[in-house]
């Protein structure tokens, strides 16, 4: 049997190298139009800014080395151009040669990716994009040219993952970056509070944040935004985001989704059974709905590149659904998602409950403890997770994928207080964050105790609703939650004449907040208790 596969990256070779290993009789042959196969795309970044100083440390594969390892016929500068169904044939352009010719399969799988957005905007043949090598070799140059101007700087089209990615590595190496952002926040996968923490962050070390604005034309030496006003652009570089690779599948009939990526099914089978098709190209079952999902992440790609080659090898096997894992570090930073994030869910018309923490990753005796932000989004109805979200320091990306398993498994929130989780002081706490966000949902869900959210607090106090700051007076002089009255939460019990009938409590991050909100819903009281606090409510 033939296998034909299209794209030699992330979903290509994972499907290549797994069919070999279970099947040492297959013909394989992988047809890859750039000048790299199996080459590190998530590492493309770091060797722009000067971390990854090797570039052959990028190619982590090539045509030689996998026909001796998996006895592979990998074709590099080799485009696919189209695919005719009833002979069971792919054209190829090879285009080292110029010359083109057919190749005959008996299985097909398209692994062809998703193409950066290039907006069509005047001068945008300027900007850069960054996918591949060539790419990857282009950006090196323009940045090594940009440096031996005065005063280099660069605007980034787009605040996703690689946008900042991009946005970091390029301050390393001395440019002065503005990332122009077209929606109100960076990081599209983050609630519009928990993306403002990386926001600050990246103010801190001198990259501007433009929200609410595109680039509208991009002149020799600046850019126009829409809002009229002009930044100085040594370089540019479009980030705004990715379109899956379609032109083939669609050429050749086969049917796409709804959000335009390939449809395939549980088998990765496109509506050709002899073609299957994965990776950012495809359209994605979204784990919590079923719907239909465009995830363009390494994981799923290589995860059902994978899972193809079993099909093709006779085993019985179906893809799960994509929960949309994420993580990114920038300048220390590290901001993580799983999920649905709470914008989305209101979107779709959940009931949830919104659970903000602010955890220090190990035990804060233990030297060099630091903070972090955590967020839940749990259904009201069922208590399930609906997504979560993390940024700080170290130990963000442990309780994000500790969260990511339990939404895999099925758990509820409330059963993440169950989680029994490795612990010493300098790798954790007893109870650890993600125990806490259990503890926080359980007493929700019992109606132990009641919430309001950062967004909510305005049309409350509009209502009469008094408000009520239990931190310490220091603390409250050093501000509080506009409108607030001041009784620290070890008075309250002496000064219960002072709290009205209906009230919001609030401390720093929502623990004081809470043992005065039983207090208080012990005398009989209406108490919510302000979700993650002053410092939450502060962030916007
Ligand atoms: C700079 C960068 C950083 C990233 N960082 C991360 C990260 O940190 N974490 C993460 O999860 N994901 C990251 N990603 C995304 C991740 O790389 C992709 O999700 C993953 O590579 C998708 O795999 P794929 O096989 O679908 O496509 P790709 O890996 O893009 O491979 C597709 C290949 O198909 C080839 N091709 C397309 N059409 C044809 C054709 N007609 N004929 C022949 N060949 C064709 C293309 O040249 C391409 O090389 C990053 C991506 C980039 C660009």
């Amino acid at each position: 049997m033939k296998t034909v596969i299209v794209g030699g990256v992330a979903g290509g070779m994972s499907a290549a190298t797994r069919l070999r290993r279970l099947d040492e009789t297959a013909e394989i042959v992988v047809l890859e139009r750039s000048g790299h196969v199996s080459f590190a795309n998530c590492g493309l970044p770091y060797y722009i800014g000067g971390v990854i100083t090797d570039r052959n440390a990028l190619l982590l594969q090539t045509p030689a080395s996998l026909k001796a390892r998996f006895g592979l016929d990998v074709r590099v500068d080799s485009e696919v151009t189209a695919i005719d169904r009833d002979a069971k044939t792919v054209a190829i352009a090879d285009l080292a040669t110029g010359k083109t010719y057919t190749e005959s399969y008996d299985q097909l799988i398209l692994a062809p990716g998703a193409a950066p957005f290039v907006p069509t905007i005047p001068g945008v043949e300027r900007a850069l994009a960054l996918r591949n090598i060539a790419d990857t070799d282009k950006l090196a140059d323009a940045v090594a040219t940009a440096l031996t101007k005065p005063d280099p700087t660069a605007v980034i089209m787009g605040g996703g993952f690689i946008g900042i990615e991009l946005a970091e590595n390029l301050t390393e190496r001395g440019l002065k970056v503005t990332v122009v952002e077209l929606a109100n926040q960076i990081l599209a996968p983050m609630d519009v509070e928990m993306a403002a923490l990386v926001e600050k962050h990246l103010a801190k070390h001198d990259v501007t944040v433009v929200t609410g604005a595109a680039v509208s034309e991009i002149g020799t030496d600046e850019v126009t935004l829409s809002t009229g006003a002009t930044l100085p652009a040594t370089l540019v570089i479009a980030a705004i985001g990715v379109r899956p690779e379609t032109g083939l599948a669609e050429a050749a009939g086969l049917a796409l989704g709804e959000r335009g990526g390939i449809l395939v099914d549980a088998q990765q089978r496109t509506s050709d059974p002899a073609i299957y098709a994965v990776g950012d190209a495809v359209v994605k079952v979204d784990a919590l709905t079923g719907g239909q999902a465009l995830v363009p992440l390494a994981g799923p790609a290589n995860r059902h590149g994978r899972l193809v080659a079993d099909v093709i090898a006779g085993r019985e096997v179906r893809a799960s659904g994509v929960q949309g894992t994420a993580i990114l570090g920038a300048f220390g930073l590290s901001a993580a998602a799983t999920g649905w994030t709470e914008k989305r869910a209101v979107a779709a018309g959940r009931k949830i409950r919104v659970i903000h923490t602010h955890p220090a990753n190990h035990a804060g005796y233990y030297p060099g403890a630091e903070g972090m932000a955590l967020k839940l989004v749990v259904d009201a109805e069922t208590d399930a997770i609906l997504g979560a979200q993390g940024v700080g320091g170290s130990g963000v990306d442990k309780r994000i994928d500790v969260i990511a398993t339990a939404m895999r498994g099925g758990l509820t929130a409330s059963e993440l207080a169950e989680l029994e989780l490795s612990y010493a002081p300098q790798f954790g706490s007893a109870k650890d964050p993600v125990n806490m966000l259990g503890f926080i949902a359980e007493n929700l869900r019992d109606g132990l105790t009641e919430t309001v959210q950062w967004h909510e607090v305005d049309a409350e106090v509009a209502k009469g609703v008094q408000l009520v700051d239990v931190r310490t007076t220091t603390e409250y002089g050093r501000g509080t939650v506009v409108g607030a009255i001041n009784i620290p939460v070890d008075d309250l019990r002496a000064r219960l004449d002072e709290v009205g009938d209906d009230v919001i409590v609030h401390c720093q991050v929502g623990l004081r907040g809470y043992i005065a909100a039983r207090t208080l819903a012990q005398t009989g009281r209406r108490v919510r208790n302000l979700d993650g606090g002053y410092r939450t409510w502060a962030r916007i």
